[in-house]
């Protein structure tokens, strides 16, 4: 069964370690390769740029994450780049890989609009303006202010939309959730987060704010980080079943997905620590909903989500 996943951070991890490719064997350095998309069936990745919480925080740094996708990711065979509605349906159809290049946290881009913009030719789809922390666009979901949107945030999610990028609302914080609720004139997406009714954290969503994003037509994509799904460790697929269940109950059930965290985390849920492991998470999800909606979930909202809104 096709799966999509709207978040994973291998490009922080190329970055970080130069010497590794994106195919087997990594020496085991990383979750998400080219050869385990494949073996789960993946038909859409979301590759973050993230930059490293130590690292220098500029267009370069940037620039340098969105080169490795373009020369380890885009040049794997079977990996598609997908700018356009028309790319995901072709990929979809073709039985490849589509690759939507998102960014995760715009400090890097120190309001330098022509970096958004060269980072939209390079492919650039989806954008969450913060990532825990505040920086000029807006506070992150740890961070104690609580602030919202600066009004050079509001201008990047305006610039961003006038552009065909959607924006990832998954790290900030409530108030810069609601701030983009309110200026959005297009949907919005959170890419790995869980419930919070669920499990009390920062980073997971109320539900409310799960209610908001189903009716702008939004999608939720639920996470692996074991910590966001369970308050006990190790955390197992019947956690994540926990948060799917929740979503159902709200009415949720076609704006639900997954963004794995993949590469992006330490610890992983026990059965699920790469892409390969889909199979086993759409066999769990199999024995509790009729296949057209574990379907759904797995990736095809996901797709529906991004064939209605990407540029056509
Ligand atoms: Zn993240």
């Amino acid at each position: 069964m096709k799966a999509a996943d709207l978040h994973c951070d291998v490009l922080f991890k190329m970055l970080k370690h130069p010497e590794l490719s994106f195919r087997e064997p990594s020496g085991g350095k990383l979750d998400v390769t080219a050869d385990r998309l494949r073996e789960g069936e993946v038909s859409l990745q979301a590759f973050a740029i993230y930059l490293p919480e130590d690292g220098p925080k500029d267009p370069e740094t940037v620039l340098r994450e969105a080169e490795l996708f373009w020369s380890k990711v885009l040049s794997e065979k079977g990996i598609r780049l997908i700018r356009t509605a028309g790319d995901l349906q072709a990929a979809w159809d073709g039985g490849q890989t589509g690759a939507l290049l998102s960014l995760e946290g715009a400090d890097g881009l120190r309001e330098q609009w022509w970096c958004l913009r060269l980072l939209h030719l390079l492919g650039l789809r989806l954008l969450g303006p913060t990532w825990n922390w505040a920086n000029w666009a807006c506070d992150g979901a740890m961070e104690p202010r609580g602030g919202g949107l600066t009004r050079a945030g509001k201008r990047l999610v305006n610039e961003c939309e006038s552009m065909g990028i959607l924006i990832d609302v998954s790290h900030m914080s409530e108030r810069g959730f609601w701030d983009v609720a309110e200026l959005s004139s297009r949907p919005f997406f959170a890419s790995h987060s869980n419930v919070r009714a669920v499990r009390e954290h920062s980073r997971n969503l109320t539900d409310a704010q799960l209610a908001a994003i189903f009716r702008a037509d939004g999608i939720v994509g639920l996470t692996f980080v074991p910590w966001f799904l369970s308050d006990r460790e190790p955390a197992s697929v019947d956690d994540v079943l926990r948060h799917v269940e929740h979503v159902c109950s709200l009415g949720g059930e076609r704006h639900l997905a997954f963004g794995s965290d993949f590469d992006g985390i330490e610890r992983h849920v026990h059965g699920l620590s790469q892409p390969g492991h889909y199979p086993s998470l759409a066999d769990a999800l199999l024995k509790r909903y009729p296949e057209p909606i574990v379907r759904g979930m797995l990736g095809e909202n996901a797709v529906r989500f991004l064939r209605k809104y990407l540029p056509q």
